[in-house]
């Protein structure tokens, strides 16, 4: 039985992370994603809260076989103890994915295997992409599983970040 885990803020949840869910689930039984900066949403960089991505990623995931826990893990403004932090509040597990320098040293220097898994049409599947298409109305539901879409319309999701994102009436 081998768990791995994932991490990743998932603002919001997009077809580059389930491509990568899906190469991970070839190699493990079970899988942790860890949702980052939990405690963050409501602004333009992280208009969703733990509880949407948690229904995001859960119902993006339902017809896979593998076994996925979704975490929200807060920011710890300490990295030398990120590792312990996470490791507190997660489902014990084998092996890290990741291709973030910070994350895959934070790590190594605490002794978990890290793996690195491949890119997918970086160029359009990013978080950043996907959120500027939602404040300009362009095609963001292309990037992302159904059920993501469904679950930014249940919780007015793209009327949130077209006003969080808007200047203020005095125009700052
Ligand atoms: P943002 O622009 O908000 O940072 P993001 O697409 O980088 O969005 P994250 O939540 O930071 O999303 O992603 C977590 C991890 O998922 C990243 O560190 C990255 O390694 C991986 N990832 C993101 N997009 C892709 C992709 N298209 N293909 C493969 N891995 C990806
Ligand atoms: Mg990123």
């Amino acid at each position: 039985m081998t768990r791995g885990f994932y991490i990743g803020r998932f603002q919001p949840f997009h077809n580059g992370h389930r491509n990568v869910v899906e190469t991970i689930a070839e190699e493990v039984d079970e899988l942790v994603l860890g949702i980052g900066s939990a405690g963050d949403s409501h602004s333009r960089h992280d208009p969703f809260t733990a509880g949407e991505r948690i229904m995001m990623i859960t119902k993006s995931l339902v017809d896979s076989d593998l076994v996925t826990y979704a975490v929200p893990i807060e920011d710890l403004e300490r990295n030398s103890v990120w590792v312990s932090h996470v490791q507190s509040m997660c489902p014990d597990f084998d092996v890290a994915y990741s291709n973030n320098p910070l994350v895959i040293r934070l790590f190594e220097e605490a002794g978990v295997e890290v793996r690195q898994s491949p890119m997918f049409n970086r160029d359009v599947l990013e978080g950043t992409e996907v959120r500027e298409r939602m404040i300009l109305g362009d095609d963001w539901e292309s990037l992302v599983p159904e059920a993501v879409v469904e679950v930014v319309e249940e919780c007015g999701g793209l009327d949130r970040i077209q006003q969080v994102s808007d200047s203020d009436s005095n125009g700052e």
